[in-house]
């Protein structure tokens, strides 16, 4: 699966405590992330994560573009509901992405860790079939 993980500065922690603790799991998955927070999570756990731009200079909208092409499965954003961010509308559109495309998103680490316990047990399979359907050209 090809995971999203983003996070805004004061959950940039957790992000990283996450990874550690589910390093188990995500190392099987091809990792994506914005700038700063893939640089993060890559130097605490050694994972491999492509990284695209910083969040407030495109990375958000990138990442939303790999959902609207059906290339992103799993979108783990933890967001800062208190702190004003200067990208909002790059944030929103990409929560907005998710729910056109059906992707599962996870906007806080309560979610986030029912997301990747879910993630383990296989229960986004259905991701695979979707993605091969529509490779053979089955309309929606
Ligand atoms: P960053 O971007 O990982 O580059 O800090 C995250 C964001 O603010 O969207």
């Amino acid at each position: 699966m090809n995971i999203a993980l983003i996070a805004h500065d004061k959950k940039k922690q957790d992000i990283i405590n996450f990874s550690i603790a589910y390093q188990h799991i995500l190392k099987n998955h091809q990792l994506f992330a914005t700038g700063t927070t893939g640089k993060k999570i890559s130097e605490e756990t050694g994972l491999e994560v492509f990284r695209f731009q910083s969040g407030p200079i495109g990375g958000d909208q990138q990442i939303g573009a790999k959902i609207a092409n059906n290339e992103m499965d799993i979108v783990i954003f933890l967001r800062d509901p208190l702190t004003a961010q200067p990208h909002e509308p790059d944030v929103s559109a990409l929560m907005r992405l998710c729910d056109v495309h059906l992707i599962p998103l996870a906007t806080n680490i309560a979610a986030a860790e029912i997301v990747i316990r879910a993630l383990a047990n296989g229960n986004f399979s259905w991701r695979d079939v979707l993605k091969q359907q529509k490779e053979e050209g089955y309309s929606e």
